[in-house]
């Protein structure tokens, strides 16, 4: 039998739903992810509906990064929706998932943004073998504990927090360190997120802080190829 072709996505949303209800969140994931990809951004109602899906699928796969990288795109489009209050209950100051202490999101958000800073010093999210990222965590878990010990994070905001993260210095060895455009994407990059950092309104117009939503610092399953 010929089966119509499903542009818009809406047979896969459905399969996607069918398959969740089914506790099958694994076979629900590529049909999810394809209807969302399918969803036109114009219809920006039914695209918060099924990013909100995709991440329910993704925490049941225990893929909380992920999960919350979606529900934050998908609050943007309503922010009263569904999407919305998901993403306001898991999410912590940084925009990633939170976790059981104060000091656990303060070293996951720190660890993130320097292992972001070598990839894009690089000009690679893939780690090239494990000795490679054996001595990158470690000088990066180095950073944090003389950071952490030196009690330089007391009484600081979540956005002072986070310029003292991205302004750390760490001294990575040159595995295979890029030429001018590697640098040229850290300028870029840099300059953007100090000039919209703090406390102020995201110019989206969610309502949230700039630094919780399109500022939120991506987690390393984000980032990192594995
Ligand atoms: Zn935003």
């Amino acid at each position: 039998m010929r089966r119509e072709p499903d542009a818009s996505g809406e047979r896969e949303f459905r399969l996607g739903i069918r398959l969740l209800g089914e506790h099958r969140p694994d076979r629900a994931l590529p049909s999810l992810r394809a209807a969302a990809e399918a969803c036109p951004a114009s219809r920006s109602g039914e695209l918060e509906r099924r990013l909100y899906w995709l991440a329910m699928a993704l925490l049941r796969l225990d893929r909380p990064e992920l999960a919350l990288k979606s529900l934050a795109s998908a609050q943007k489009l309503r922010p009263r929706g569904l999407a919305r209050s998901a993403y306001e209950s898991r999410a912590n100051e940084y925009g990633m998932p939170r976790r059981a202490s104060r000091e656990l999101d303060d070293f996951y958000a720190f660890y993130s943004i320097k292992i972001g800073q070598y990839f894009a010093r690089k000009g690679s999210s893939c780690f090239a073998d494990c000795g490679e990222k054996d001595a990158v965590v470690r000088l990066v878990a180095d950073a944090w504990r003389a950071l952490a010990a030196a009690g330089r994070l007391r009484g600081l905001d979540a956005s002072a927090k986070l310029s003292r993260f991205r302004g750390a210095r760490i001294d990575f060895p040159s595995f295979g360190l890029g030429g001018e455009s590697a640098r040229q994407l850290l300028r870029v990059d840099f300059r953007r997120k100090a000039a919209l950092c703090g406390e102020e309104r995201c110019p989206c117009g969610s309502g949230l802080p700039f630094r919780q939503c399109c500022g939120r610092t991506a987690g390393l399953g984000e980032l990192a190829c594995e």
